[in-house]
């Protein structure tokens, strides 16, 4: 039998994948060579919200991991043209943020938001994370309506 081997790899556990964190001494570096979110925003399962968190037909609240592979998969229609095109801008993030690190206006401050997860995290360990901005939201779970644009 005529097997055909193919290759596949998940990038966040691989050893090239790196990601650079907050620092005193180095701000605003918030960058890695491997976004899952960005990845499947280019596949078509979501858009990005305002709390920058991706919308998907089952909402905001989860994790995504990828896979890259070699294995032909049938390319399907990308059903969003703009980046933000499932986010209502209802601005319910916001307002749920305790940090006030997202606003309409500026989006959001990941800086706000990074010191506040790193001081949860030295009060709370092992548990990590705050998240509120995803929950109790209209996009928690689905599309939320679109807001009328006039
Ligand atoms: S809560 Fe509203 S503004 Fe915030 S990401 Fe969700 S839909 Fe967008
Ligand atoms: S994770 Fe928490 S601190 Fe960060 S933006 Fe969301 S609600 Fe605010």
């Amino acid at each position: 039998m005529n097997i055909l081997k193919k290759f596949s790899v998940v990038p966040a556990l691989d050893e090239r994948f790196w990601a650079k964190e907050y620092s005193p001494h180095l701000e605003a570096s918030f960058t890695s060579n491997w976004s899952e979110r960005h990845v499947a925003f280019v596949c078509g399962l979501g858009t990005f919200g305002l709390s920058k968190g991706l919308i998907t037909p089952k909402g905001m609240a989860g994790r995504f991991g990828s896979i890259i592979t070699e294995l032909y998969l049938p390319p399907q229609k990308r059903g969003y043209e703009n980046v933000y095109e499932y986010c209502s801008m209802c601005g319910s993030c916001a307002k749920k943020c305790p940090v006030n690190a997202i606003s309409i206006e500026n989006g959001k401050d990941h800086m706000i938001c990074s010191k506040f997860l790193s001081k949860t995290a030295e009060k709370y360990k092992p548990r990590l994370g705050c998240g509120k901005c995803q929950i109790g939201v209209p996009c928690e779970s689905r599309i939320p309506k679109q807001r009328t644009i006039k």
